[in-house]
């Protein structure tokens, strides 16, 4: 384990061993717990990926050190790979849809790489689709595809699990995050539920997103404003295996913003939708299994807050419902 407290020969060195931090709002019987992911030098749970996506990848040959990674993303993953590219002799170069946060393609350019934008009604599966066409148009390049790649859930399994593990002390009854390539949760799922069979697993999407297809649900897709989570295309979610899923909580934007102001007002907590997104589901699972609606083997419930708020404030995470949704 690093220390964080010594000298480190690298930012990469300083990424994982976040913080695990009560949720207040939780009953004392079955507390709720998170993981502070804007801990990490790039301020995401992404940072993860992308540390241990190019390092793996640099050690099997897939990529060759001054070659260069393609990926699409929504910006967090963008940043988490530009942070380790850098350090690790690579290029990297982003696919980005347009309605993703300004503050995020900024960061991704800070760190020098290009970023190249499709139109946001295109989708992720346009992105993906273009990252694969500018890959076979450059020597040397690579697309890890955080949606199919399995080291974006291994990374999961290898850091984030095991470091909440012994900060419980092997406690964890439930695992609940939200799922956009679903990389955490399935990671998690697998270190938790390898742990003990029984633990309770929750997928967080919100409401319009199309998770709940993979259980055979009829979803009215609409459009939602929590950024990170959910899909239009379950095609897409490639690593999202239903068989170690139990339930999916869909939570409507309203409660999202509402909770993000309540976590800042009430926690101290800076922390943008998805975490919020995440800690109402992570809250609603600890209350079942306090009423016995929900076997757990365990008390603790975890869950991560992916990044910060600050990341969000141009779209107005903090105003109104109406000017955020607006
Ligand atoms: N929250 C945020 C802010 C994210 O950027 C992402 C990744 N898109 C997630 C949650 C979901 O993580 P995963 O891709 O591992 O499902």
């Amino acid at each position: 384990m690093t220390d964080h407290r010594e000298p480190l020969p690298s930012v990469l060195e300083t990424i994982g061993e976040t913080p695990l931090v009560r949720v207040h709002d939780s009953p004392d019987a079955v507390p709720v717990y998170a993981k502070l992911e804007s801990f990490n030098p790039g301020a995401s749970i992404k940072d993860r990926i992308g540390k241990y996506m190019l390092e793996r990848m640099l050690e099997d040959g897939t990529l060759e050190p001054g070659g260069t990674v393609i990926e699409p993303t929504a910006g967090n993953t963008g940043i988490g790979i530009a942070v380790a590219a850098e350090q690790l002799d690579v290029d990297a170069v982003f696919v980005v849809p347009e309605r993703f946060s300004v503050e995020k393609q900024q960061l991704m350019r800070a760190l020098g790489a290009d970023v190249i934008n499709t139109p946001s009604e295109d989708g992720m599966g346009y992105a993906i689709e273009r990252a694969h066409e500018l890959s076979e148009e450059l020597d040397g390049a690579v697309v890890p595809q955080q949606f199919s790649n399995p080291l974006n859930a291994e990374a999961h399994y290898a850091t984030t699990a095991p470091e909440i593990d012994e900060a419980l002390d092997g406690a964890v009854g439930a695992v609940v995050a939200g799922c956009g390539t679903a990389g955490t949760l399935m990671g998690m799922a697998e270190y938790f539920r390898e742990r003990d069979a029984e633990t309770h697993v929750v997928a967080v999407e919100p409401a319009g997103s199309a998770y709940r297809e993979f259980f055979g649900e009829d979803v009215d897709h609409e459009e939602y404003k929590t950024e990170g989570i959910g899909t239009h295309d379950i095609e897409t979610n490639e690593l999202f295996d239903p068989d170690l899923v139990d339930d999916v909580h869909a939570i409507p934007d309203r409660k999202v913003h509402e909770e993000m102001a309540r976590l800042a007002r009430e926690e101290g907590q800076l922390v943008a939708s998805s975490a919020a997104a995440n800690s109402i589901a992570a809250k609603q699972v600890a209350r079942a299994i306090a009423d016995g609606t929900i076997d757990a083997p365990h008390d603790a419930v975890v869950t991560v807050f992916a990044d910060s708020s600050e990341r969000y404030l141009s779209k107005g995470v903090y105003r109104s419902f109406e000017e955020w949704t607006g």
